[in-house]
């Protein structure tokens, strides 16, 4: 039997801190039940942020921040990766003052770099002419996928920001012949995926928006839903037997095809994700912190504004002892220690069980974790919890406001929220607490009913991710909008075909205007609360601060 090559992609722009979970979940899928095929991870993401700073460094990528010149830049680009990487030292890492300047700088670079890779993939992609040197920076990037010849390049696109990056590369990898397959998380909240391939208006777009968005000339498929059984069929039928891929949106003779996705694999059919491509002590954190997904979908699954459940065919948990074993496979295997569980969020009585049989097998780990802050979380459990190794728990708080906080079927109180907290803090785990502001209705009393809550917390609060609301594709409330006091929804101009949000008014409480007004007034003014406000953005980083915290 001959051997098809499978390159997987996961390409730039995310802050490189740890290695992607799908990925290595497709690999170690299409390891198992495509025994002919050879598949190859690509993190193209890491790759691009070292590419970048050699190119600095040879003077080939000119960048200036912080009105310092180009040899600067590189400079102090090059020290903050060093001081990510651990480099200068653990105790350096794990001094507030010196993470938050080197976090800062860093954050500057990503910003100005991505921002400027994005225009010229935009541009690439669509035909337009871009500079001589962004086209070889982008072939240079691309040239291991390219040096493997891929049968099917396949590009894993967990965030919307990836597309054009994803874009660009599948045009250089189609030139070489290549089939290309885009799937992930993204594609599978778009309101119209097939719109990537097909360049036809959806409702509210210009026909020259969507013909600039028409992949069709570089995408060959589109996979939507969980990627492993879709991708699985995709390398043994791509071929000629597309309609039996679950999940595909292909093009054919001008018409499009989407394929009924498949049912929801069974969670412990699934192989242990397979980090072996990933170089791994290249990532930008002192120590690896491996994500490990324990169960898919959304326990809850209520929330109005919500769109995370929509990625999952179907809510399902991985047995406890199967989790303990896995996480045990992984440290052994790789040797890490530290473990980011990205589950949507672990119910009170999951964790209990979690954490208990944790400390009952010995498992040396430190982990973080998202939660909901419900009365089944107290102290008893919470010392159980840590002692397991849990440092860091990421709470959806969203808002101080009993009203609104029904109004999204959060499914918590207030005064509970605050008990859970306290009592989490009080044993030694960080607090990571999400709060949204400019919901529907929201008064500016209820806004300050959030603040208050924040500062009634205090030192509980060891970071704070806080975002406005976004009316997006998929959410309920966009089922019945009118429930929610929205009176209007308006589809937003010249928006791109992944953006999922929509502009809207209301009947009562802020406009969407004033909202946004009062968040970009205050938004500062919140950076008080936490102990860095670059721990929300690279979580990582704030699992290692967590876990190696002397009080
Ligand atoms: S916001 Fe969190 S808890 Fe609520 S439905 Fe979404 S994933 Fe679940």
């Amino acid at each position: 039997m001959s051997e098809t090559r499978v390159a997987i992609v996961f390409p730039p722009p995310i802050h490189p801190t740890g290695p992607p979970l799908g990925p290595a979940c497709l690999k170690a899928f299409l390891g198992r039940n495509n025994p002919t095929a050879d598949v190859k991870v690509f993190d193209l993401n890491l790759a691009h942020y070292r590419q970048a700073i050699r190119w600095m460094q040879d003077g080939r990528l000119k960048m200036s921040l912080r009105k310092t010149d180009h040899d600067s830049t590189a400079r102090g680009v090059a020290r903050a990766f060093r001081f990510f990487e651990g480099q200068e030292g653990l105790d350096t890492f794990l001094d507030i003052r010196a993470y938050d300047e080197a976090a800062s700088f860093y954050r500057s670079f990503e910003t100005v770099l991505n921002g400027l890779f994005e225009n010229f993939c935009r541009k690439f992609s669509a035909g337009l002419p871009v500079p001589p040197l962004a086209r070889a920076y982008l072939l240079e990037l691309i040239e291991p996928v390219r040096a493997f010849r891929p049968h099917l390049a396949g590009f894993s696109l967990l965030f919307s920001r990836q597309l054009f990056f994803s874009a660009a590369l599948a045009k250089i990898m189609k030139e070489d012949g290549s089939r290309v397959v885009f799937g992930g998380a993204t594609l599978s909240v778009m309101p119209r995926p097939e719109s990537l391939l097909s360049g036809s208006p959806a409702a509210g777009d210009s026909a020259k928006t969507s013909e600039r968005f028409n992949f069709s000339r570089f995408v060959d498929y589109l996979l939507i839903g969980e990627g492993e059984a879709g991708l699985s069929a995709l390398v043994r039928r791509f071929d000629g037997g597309e309609s039996e891929v679950p999940g595909l949106v292909y093009l054919r003779r001008g018409r499009i095809f989407s394929n009924p996705v498949s049912a929801a694999l069974d969670i412990h059919e699934l192989p242990l994700p397979d980090f072996s491509d990933f170089p791994l002590a290249d990532y930008h954190s002192p120590v690896p912190v491996l994500p490990y997904l324990s169960s898919r979908g959304c326990f809850w699954g209520r929330c109005a504004f919500c769109t995370h459940q929509k990625t999952y065919l179907a809510y399902r948990e991985e047995a406890v002892d199967r989790t303990i074993r896995r996480l045990a496979e992984l440290k052994t295997e790789y040797g890490a220690s530290h473990f980011s569980l990205v589950d949507e969020m672990i119910h009170a009585h999951r964790f209990k069980n979690l954490s208990a049989r944790i400390l009952g097998q010995g498992l040396d780990i430190s982990y973080s974790a998202y939660a909901k802050p419900t009365n089944r979380f107290d102290g008893a459990l919470f010392r159980t919890i840590h002692r397991s190794g849990a440092r860091v728990i990421m709470w959806g708080v969203e808002s101080g406001s009993q009203r609104l906080l029904d109004s999204m079927r959060k499914g918590t109180r207030v005064d509970v929220m605050k008990q859970v907290l306290e009592a989490a803090h009080k044993v030694g785990i960080w607090n990571l607490v999400f709060v949204m502001f400019g919901f529907p209705t929201e008064t500016r009393e209820e806004w300050q009913k959030t603040l208050d809550l924040l500062d009634g917390l205090g030192e509980s609060v060891d970071a704070l991710s806080k975002s406005r609301f976004l009316l997006l594709e998929g959410s309920d409330i966009l089922k019945d909008p009118a429930r929610f006091g929205i009176t209007r929804v308006m589809n937003r101009p010249n928006r791109d075909p992944v953006s999922i949000a929509y502009d809207y008014e209301v009947s009562e409480g802020l406009s969407q205007e004033e909202a946004q007004q009062l968040f970009e007034e205050r938004a500062s003014a919140l950076s008080r609360h936490g102990r860095s406000h670059f721990f929300p953005l690279y979580r990582d980083h704030m699992l290692i601060h967590a876990s190696t915290h002397r009080p």
